[in-house]
């Protein structure tokens, strides 16, 4: 029988650079892991294509998803659904390969409870001095949407301890590495490994 994929969640609070981290984990070409594109319903940005950044959808679609059960999770951010199709993670799981999410909080935490051997890892801005400044130089807004974000910031920090492992965004590459090692090291635990060496012990 196929061993079963790693479902791999990388998430942590909005502006810590989840995105950027997991853009550079993919930009190599032998990235060991598939990339689970999200649905949403928020506008393309300039450049994005449907089906490569997230498969776009109207809210009507979207909820008609979630209707169905088609989503393993999924949250509203900044008025905008964004969602798992669990079809493709179950597959690709099945087929033997990792699956990585790149979600923000409230989406990862719905996955915790559907798959509690998935490995969680939480993206760590160095300092909230650190995190209110790539807020603030991502836009235009103005102080209260910031102090804002940094309240809800903090709240998706408290969020942490429903995680396995901390990687601090400090220099992207380095956390690109640390993140690609917690999942060699992740694939090596004795409780994954244990069940398929037990069976080869019974046969031989
Ligand atoms: P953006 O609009 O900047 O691409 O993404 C906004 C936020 O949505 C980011 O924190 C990103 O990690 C999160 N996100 C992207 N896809 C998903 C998803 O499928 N589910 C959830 N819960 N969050 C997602």
């Amino acid at each position: 029988m196929q061993d079963k994929g790693l479902l791999i969640v990388l998430s942590g609070p909005s502006g810590v650079g989840k995105g950027t981290v997991r853009k550079e984990i993919f930009s190599e070409p032998n990235t060991a892991f598939e990339y689970s594109i999200s649905m949403t319903t928020r506008n393309p940005r300039e450049g994005e294509v449907d089906g490569v950044d997230y498969f776009f959808k109207s809210r009507a679609e979207f909820e008609s998803l979630i209707e169905q059960g088609k989503l393993l999770e999924y949250a509203e951010f900044v008025g905008n659904y964004y969602g798992t199709p669990v079809d493709y993670v179950r597959e690709t799981l099945d087929k033997g390969k990792d699956v990585f999410l790149e979600i923000e909080v409230q989406g990862a935490k719905q996955v915790r409870e559907k798959f509690p051997d998935g490995l969680f890892i939480f993206l760590m801005p160095p300092s909230l001095t650190e995190l209110k400044k790539r807020i603030t130089t991502r836009g235009t807004e103005s102080e209260d949407v910031i102090n804002n974000r940094m309240t809800v910031a903090k709240e998706e920090i408290e969020m942490m301890n429903l995680y396995d492992y901390v990687v601090e965004n400090d220099q992207i590459e380095s956390a690109c590495e640390r993140i690609k090692s917690i999942v060699v090291a992740e694939h090596c635990r004795r409780e994954r490994l244990e069940p398929k060496y037990r069976k080869m012990l019974e046969v031989e």
